[in-house]
């Protein structure tokens, strides 16, 4: 009931949501009662959940934050949501997003703008900053997100809130509209490491309708949280981090390096061994991932074409139906990213582009991996700034891009990464999150939760 009461108070100022389900709300509301009864219920019976509106939900309306897909509404429950609502979740609404995931602010939503909680002339982040924004308001207890180049993992940082990438294929994308098919993942929000490490045990693990999902075995990641023992007094021994050099240099405010810095020596304090550690291929990685990305999107969003699904433009022929449609539902930055990527993609520049940014995607694996063999986790920023103005960056894509460059290259290598807040710079009336990225060896979810636990 309190989640609900500030989810309806909270809401005319941070927006996040795009749609609330009324349905949701009164089920909320029961569920006391139906645990008053003695009924049985799942494991997150009553949990209140967000999720990203490019996720798809039978019961309400899943836009991806398009105005090509007003109105459609899935005949499917995505498999991450599914087995939410198995467990016992109640997904409350639609949050926010830039439009199909492509931006960092929300700024690029067809529908609206979100702002951050903690100061409203502020982004939250994107491209999932409604569900970030949701959790960090306390409009619900957890959240989905999708994260193709880094939009759980910058949003959690900007708003203070834990964000987690699984590895790919931890999740299934049954039901994730596709944006760059061999990046995304289905990642959450919490508000503690706890409660995301519960919800990565509900929705993680094989599934047949995802060829790309993997058999590995779904720990129950929470539990293993309560194992670290406190009680020693350096109960990081033998663990070895590495801190990525060219992640704290030109270009990252000096708070946010100052933040990381007492991050990492609290780590060594607890016993780990921690280490400077180069992946010269780091600054390769942006402009290889813009690449790749626009690209798998020009195939990906041919897809809406009027007629399939959404809203279709009132013109005769077929070829007007289709052009029209797509100028009039897609928004400006999908168009530039659809051009782009088809642009890499013709026979004339295909080598030059596309398949060398394949290239460097192959050398950024290549690092990750070794850095990889010596540490068990790398630490950077979540972000090279805390959350920046609205309208800062809308003129400057290049430079709205370039905020990516922490996050972007753990997708190319399809690792998985734990946000967590670790400190605050100045901002805002309460001062401005930072945010800790730890990363680990594919299918080491456990061990990033561990560490990112000692930071609440
Ligand atoms: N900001 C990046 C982009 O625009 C990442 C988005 C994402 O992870 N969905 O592509």
């Amino acid at each position: 009931a309190e989640y609900l009461d500030r989810l309806r108070r909270a809401e005319p100022r941070v927006r996040s949501f795009l749609h609330v389900s009324d349905a949701a709300m009164r089920e909320a509301e029961d569920v006391d009662r139906r645990v008053e009864r003695g009924e049985e219920v799942g494991p997150l019976a009553g949990v209140l959940v967000g999720v990203k509106d490019n996720i798809c939900t039978a019961d309400m309306p899943s836009t991806g934050g398009s105005r090509i897909l007003e109105g459609y509404r899935p005949a499917f429950d995505a498999t991450a949501v599914r087995r939410l609502r198995e467990a016992g979740a109640i997904v409350i609404g639609k949050t926010n997003l830039d439009e199909f995931g492509m931006g960092s602010t929300t700024e690029r939503s067809g529908f609206q703008v979100t702002t951050n909680p903690w100061d409203s002339s502020r982004v939250p982040g994107g491209s999932s900053g409604g569900s970030a924004a949701a959790v960090s308001s306390r409009q619900c207890v957890a959240s989905l997100g999708s994260d193709t180049g880094g939009s759980v993992r910058q949003p959690a940082s900007f708003c203070g809130v834990v964000g987690l990438k699984p590895t790919y294929g931890r999740v299934s994308r049954f039901g994730l509209m596709a944006y760059a098919s061999s990046l995304d993942v289905i990642g959450c929000f919490g508000s503690s490491v706890v409660d995301a490490a519960i919800i990565l045990s509900a929705i993680a693990g094989h599934d047949r309708l995802d060829a790309t999902s993997s058999k590995h075995e779904v720990p129950d990641y929470a539990s293993l949280l309560v194992s670290l023992d406190f009680l020693d007094s350096k109960p990081l021994k033998g663990l070895k981090i590495g801190v990525i050099q060219e992640t704290l240099g030109d270009g990252v405010d000096g708070g946010v390096i100052s933040s990381v810095r007492s991050a990492a020596s609290h780590l060594e304090q607890l016993g780990a061994l921690v280490t400077e550690v180069s992946l010269p291929s780091f600054s390769l990685g942006l402009p290889a991932y813009y690449i790749l990305a626009s690209s798998e999107a020009s195939s990906n969003l041919s897809r809406y074409d009027g007629v399939r699904y959404g809203k279709q433009a009132a013109a005769e022929e077929l070829s007007f139906l289709y052009g029209d449609s797509r100028a009039n539902g897609l928004g400006h930055e999908v168009k530039m990213r659809i051009l782009m990527g088809t642009y890499a993609l013709s026979a004339g520049y295909y080598d030059a582009y596309y398949k060398r940014a394949q290239q460097v995607r192959t050398l950024v694996k290549k690092n990750f991996n070794e850095a990889l063999n010596e540490h068990d986790i790398l630490i950077t920023p979540g972000a090279p700034s805390a959350a920046y103005k609205i309208g800062e960056k809308t003129e400057d894509p290049l430079a709205m891009y370039a905020g990516d460059i922490m996050t972007v290259n753990v997708n190319l290598a399809g690792l998985p990464a734990l946000v967590v807040p670790c400190g605050f710079v100045e901002g805002g009336a309460a001062g401005l999150p930072v945010g800790l990225q730890l990363i680990g060896s594919p299918f080491s979810e456990e061990k990033l939760l561990r560490v990112g636990h000692i930071f609440e």
